[in-house]
């Protein structure tokens, strides 16, 4: 039987389609499970197994993944695909699509190295796929325990993967190397200075004492702007407008549990004035449950003469496709691509970032 469709591919195509509609994480791993489970057998026994009905046999492979299988290997778009095409996505306007266009790669993005949901391979192939020409993975420092941030030897570890993987993907397509640095809460950036130089690009986010009083904050945010490792500052204020955060949810919580946070309190003038001067980008953080900063701070950032980076985020590969919503908030706001540090090459990016440093 010749096979008109690749099951896998389309395994891999609605856990894509599901990502990037922000779905519940089981309900994507059920997916890409199947996928990975069924990567490795003979085609001749993916053909027989799912001509007898015993796919459901091999772990990871339930009813719903099964099916998909069998009408992909039947010729035909498995119906869970067809749905999911029919229902996605909204139209952006013209400023907004043009800007997305722009943009040549997104610097930042998390792995199952740290709290992601998939291996760098997978993250970078679907990166590939939507026409990007680089991937900065930017995975958490040793102290956000929660999400497992890299330690210096892990991240030396990641270091010499990346250097592995990148050897293996098509021309014209890398990932840098990157970290989410925590900034802490003196101000400092908690990973070793020399990592930090030897990497390509550094995010730098408050991720904890959210709430500190505005004189602290103001503090701890000039000092990290001013450090040279720094290279744009990350989800600015830390709100959280609705939904929830990636890469927690399970079958309990339908998605929707509601997890709001207030921004943080700090001199948001100050703050864009010192990334101006240091020639520090602003992250214009394109998580639905984020869209930080807020677009009146990113007309001020603007006004401040701040330049951009318009990053996904992504814990997930179909979260990389979220750069529209980022878009859609920049065009909002005005902001000219000529700001957006994620339209240059990579080459341009990387020689920024180190002759800032
Ligand atoms: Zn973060
Ligand atoms: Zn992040």
């Amino acid at each position: 039987m010749a096979r008109a469709r690749d099951p896998i591919a389309d395994l891999r195509r609605i856990a894509f389609l599901l990502e990037r509609a922000n779905e519940a994480t089981y309900r994507v791993r059920a997916f890409r499970s199947a996928a990975k489970a069924l990567a490795g057998l003979p085609a001749a026994e993916l053909t027989e197994r799912a001509g007898n009905g015993t796919l459901t046999e091999l772990a990871g492979v339930g009813d719903v993944t099964a099916r998909c299988v069998a009408e992909s290997l039947a010729g035909e778009e498995p119906v869970y695909l067809r749905r999911l095409v029919a229902t996605e996505g909204s139209d952006l306007d013209a400023e907004a699509t043009a800007l997305r266009a722009a943009l040549r790669g997104d610097c930042h993005t998390h792995s199952d190295w740290s709290d992601g949901g998939s291996p760098i391979e997978e993250m970078a192939l679907a990166a590939v796929e939507l026409g990007h020409e680089y991937l900065v993975l930017t995975d958490h420092s040793p102290r956000l325990t929660v999400a497992r941030g890299l330690t210096a030897e892990r991240l030396r570890r990641q270091l010499d993967h990346v250097a592995q993987v990148n050897a293996a993907l098509p021309e014209g397509f890398r990932i840098l190397t990157g970290i989410e640095v925590d900034i802490l809460a003196d101000g400092s950036l908690d990973q070793d200075d020399d990592l930090l130089a030897r990497l390509d690009v550094v995010v730098g986010s408050v991720h904890s004492g959210l709430k500190d009083e505005r004189s602290k904050m103001t503090r701890r945010m000039l000092k990290a702007v001013a450090n040279p490792h720094l290279d744009i500052l990350g989800h600015v204020t830390g709100r959280m407008v609705s939904s929830r955060p990636a890469g927690v949810t399970g079958p309990g919580d339908r998605g929707h549990r509601a997890r709001t946070r207030a921004e943080s309190d700090f001199d948001a003038d100050a703050v864009f004035a010192a990334c101006a001067e240091h020639d520090t980008a602003v992250e214009i953080n394109s998580r639905p449950e984020r869209q930080d900063p807020p677009k009146r701070l990113i007309r001020r950032a603007l006004e401040a003469g701040c330049r951009f980076a318009i990053n996904t985020d992504a814990h997930a590969p179909g979260q990389l496709d979220w750069q529209r919503f980022g878009c859609e908030r920049a065009a909002l706001c005005g902001v000219p691509a000529d700001r957006v540090i994620n339209t240059w090459s990579a080459e341009q990016l990387v020689t920024w970032t180190h002759n800032r440093t």
